[in-house]
């Protein structure tokens, strides 16, 4: 930006005629002041709404709020809009969370008790004085006491959908106001040690055209069963093992849709990398090459208490125990982009053993030696290509998909390399 386009700006925004704002702006700019302070006081001298006072913060883009920032202003369209109630200092407060978006970008926010009026989805508002917090390695607008918001009439042009109404596929951690469209595919009752002594919730699975999430209902709604097709408005997304959760609240509106909401057969494919840098996948499909069989496979022993795997007769919670015989494969899959532990339950190992619990244990029996049953595991798996299904987390233990499906690759493996090829070639 030239100078002449500073002034330009400032001229426009405080109303003030521009050969005064230019005079006065090239003097702070001799005097070596940089040209962001110079802005800022000539907004102060000319009193730029904000807070008022000789303190305003700057108005500033939300594509260049920094977490550097302390106070804002920024003109903003309302995108969502969620309520939430907290406890804070021993009081229950109903706070608001969501998202604005001016035409450089997009930014959260969260507003303590008294902007009911000012965050409808799809207002202009200025909101002067607003802190800046980091969240998540972000910047967050933080809308308290000392922040005016003004409703304007101006509309910006912006890139970002207001209202919320989103797909399964297309949920984050940390979405808010949300509304979806889905059908119920499981659910149960919990009994869970809640703020206020015992209280039910509902959790279990939804599903849309666009995939399949799990979710939580704090506040039970009788709409919410198991087969019903339901819109959901003013729901929060938080993350669950790695993946999204939908959260309904008690601030949630649980509409009964007359007719049903088709469910994706299929989860997503993706390649083992990307699926591990986005942090977990509650539904995913990843095809690639099993490289290993981990310990802790084939016939294991769990603790009766937890079902921790029991190692030389010790569980890590219950001391010693006499453990219970199970079926377990840990497979490490590879892709070339990346690995990750696939955990096959006792049925999918079942499978790829060829055999059950009891002939395991023959097994195991006639050879003197457990890790008979991991290595027949491992001669039939490794080197061989699987199209896996199942839920994908990533924390501390590393990338785990724990498997609903395991089977191997039928893709022919000519079609393949061509289809890879392809890929490859411009
Ligand atoms: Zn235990």
């Amino acid at each position: 930006m030239s100078l002449e386009d500073h002034v330009e700006e400032l001229a426009s925004d405080l109303d003030v005629d521009k050969e005064e704002v230019k005079r006065d702006l090239e003097n702070l700019v001799n005097y070596s002041v940089p040209m962001d302070e110079a802005k800022q006081s000539l907004r102060r001298k000319y009193g730029d709404g904000g807070g008022g006072g000789s303190s305003g913060p700057s108005s500033k883009a939300i594509g260049e709020v920094t977490t550097d920032d302390s106070n804002v202003t920024v003109t903003a369209v309302v995108l969502t809009s969620g309520r939430r109630s907290i406890q804070y200092n021993g009081e229950q407060h109903v706070i608001r969370e969501g998202e604005l978006a001016d035409e450089s970008g997009t930014i959260s926010y969260t507003a303590w008790d008294g902007f009911e009026g000012e965050l409808e989805p799809g207002q202009t508002v200025q909101f002067g004085n607003a802190g800046v917090r980091e969240w998540d390695g972000k910047p967050e607008l933080n809308l308290g006491d000392s922040t005016d918001a003004t409703v304007l009439d101006e509309r910006l042009d912006i890139d970002a959908e207001v209202g919320g109404e989103a797909d399964l596929r297309d949920l984050e951690p940390g979405d808010r106001g949300i509304t979806v469209e889905v059908q119920v595919l499981e659910c149960e009752t919990k009994t869970i040690d809640g703020r206020d002594g015992e209280t039910e919730i509902l959790s279990g699975v939804l599903g849309d055209p666009t995939g399949r999430l799990p979710f939580t209902d704090w506040e039970p709604h009788d709409e919410i069963e198991a087969g019903a097709s339901v819109r959901i408005e003013e729901t929060f997304v938080r993350e669950f093992r790695g993946a999204p959760s939908v959260n309904v609240s008690e601030f949630s509106t649980v509409e009964s849709l007359s007719e049903s909401v088709s469910v994706a057969e299929d989860a997503p494919r993706m390649g083992v990398g990307e699926a591990v840098e986005s942090g977990g996948q509650f539904d995913v499909e990843l095809v690639g090459n099993v490289i290993q069989i981990r310990d802790g496979s084939g016939l294991i022993e769990r603790c009766p208490e937890c079902g921790r795997v029991v190692q030389s007769g010790q569980c890590r919670s219950h001391g010693a125990v006499e453990g219970e015989d199970d079926l377990r494969t840990k497979a490490i899959l590879d892709d070339g982009t990346a690995t990750v532990t696939v955990i096959l339950d006792d049925e999918l190992t079942e499978e790829i053993y060829g055999g059950d619990l009891d002939d395991a244990r023959e097994h195991a029996r006639d050879a003197m030696d457990k890790s008979v049953v991991a290595d027949r595991i491992a001669e039939r798996v490794v080197g061989r290509e699987y199209v896996v299904r199942g839920s994908l987390s990533v924390d501390e233990y590393g990338a785990n998909l724990n498997a609903s499906e395991f089977g191997e690759s039928t893709a022919d493996p000519a079609e393949r390399a061509k289809a890879l090829l392809a890929e490859v070639e411009p």
